[in-house]
């Protein structure tokens, strides 16, 4: 009996190592992949029925997938990590960096500090903890029966709980009655290498928002810029001198994706004392949710929920949490 196991075993891998090429080819998500994912994805293809595989499946944890990769995400990752239970982690962002102080993009715009003088998590902290990343990916759609994404690269990626940490950004005005206007937002680091990229001193621009907009004009005077601040209200009457504006009002929370999906939203994204929305597989956190709670709060009630209710899923022999197209 135990050479029968022994053998049905030795021949799947064998197989499993015959086809390792061509689910090189099948898996677009190729680089993300380590050679023990396919490894484990090919078992289970193959595996199908197999006892003797099965038996041998490495455990499936609970596929916790963040679209977002700000503070918010981070912080909910790292309160994960200290409840010290294995999730298998993805976070993906439409951001090609890792995860930054926002509050320090006035210096960045100044010329004072780079990207990497504002890192918080750079791409090493996340491989020495095991998180999966695709950076500079959008999550598109989310398909809730199937339990899946689908990301701007094309790909459909499942999840087991979807935590939505979209955060917010400035709405943009409709500016059209200003065609000679070069309009830009003030909330991320490219858009702060943009605006030092365009700024001259010959231009005048015209900052919009509160203290934040206040912070810009200054280092764009810094720059040599001619450069004012105005509040939304004030912003009228100055916008006909300005070449250049900028958008440095209240962000609003990113709630389109939510709202597409059918969630409950306001304002923000809707979540309970546990930081679930009206789909409990699907979270929220930071600035794209309806939750007064100071962030680091957030994260660890979303932390201990997920932590609490999350137990290892049955093994399924046809699904891979992260290649399964609904
Ligand atoms: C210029 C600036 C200065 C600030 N200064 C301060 C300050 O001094 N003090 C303070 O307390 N707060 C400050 N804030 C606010 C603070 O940065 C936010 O509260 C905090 O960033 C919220 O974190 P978050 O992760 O919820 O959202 P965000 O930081 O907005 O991160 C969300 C991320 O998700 C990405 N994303 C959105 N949609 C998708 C999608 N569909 N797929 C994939 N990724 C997506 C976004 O691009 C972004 O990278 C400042 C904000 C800005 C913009």
């Amino acid at each position: 009996m135990v050479l029968t196991v022994m053998i049905l075993l030795h021949r799947n891998m064998q197989i499993a190592n015959a086809r390792y090429k061509k689910f090189l080819l099948y898996a677009p998500l190729a680089r993300q992949y380590t050679e023990d994912d396919f490894f484990h994805v090919a078992c289970s293809r193959i595996g199908a029925g197999s006892e003797a595989v099965s038996a041998t499946s490495e455990p499936r944890y609970e596929h916790l997938l963040f679209a977002g990769n700000g503070m918010s995400a981070l912080a909910c990752v790292e309160a994960l990590l200290r409840t010290g239970r294995p999730f298998d982690i993805t976070i993906i962002g439409d951001e090609p960096h890792g995860n930054y102080d926002r509050a320090l993009l006035a210096s960045v715009l100044a010329g004072e500090r780079d990207i990497e003088s504002i890192t918080l998590n750079d791409i090493e902290w996340y491989q020495e903890n095991g998180i999966r990343t695709r950076l500079g990916i959008r999550v598109e759609e989310i398909n809730r029966p199937h339990r899946g994404v689908r990301t701007s690269d094309g790909d459909w990626i499942n999840y087991d709980k979807l935590i939505l940490a979209t955060g917010a950004r400035p709405p943009v005005p409709d500016m059209d009655l200003f065609e000679e206007t070069r309009v830009f937002v003030f909330s991320t680091f490219d858009d702060a290498r943009r605006l030092a990229e365009a700024a001259r001193p010959d231009v005048r621009t015209l900052v919009i928002g509160g203290s934040l907009a206040t912070e810009v004009a200054c280092a764009l005077r810094k720059l040599g810029c001619d450069a004012v601040a105005a509040t939304e209200n004030s912003a009228v009457h100055e916008l006909a001198d300005a070449h250049t504006v900028v958008i440095a009002t209240d962000p609003q929370p990113n709630v389109t994706l939510a709202k597409a999906a059918g969630l409950r939203v306001n304002r923000g994204i809707v979540v309970n004392d546990c930081m679930a929305t009206s789909d409990p597989h699907i979270f929220a956190v930071g600035a794209c949710a309806e939750c007064i709670a100071p962030l680091a709060e957030q994260a660890e009630l979303l932390a201990s929920a997920v932590s609490r209710i999350a137990a290892p899923p049955a093994r399924r022999e046809d699904d891979h949490s992260r290649i399964q197209p609904p």
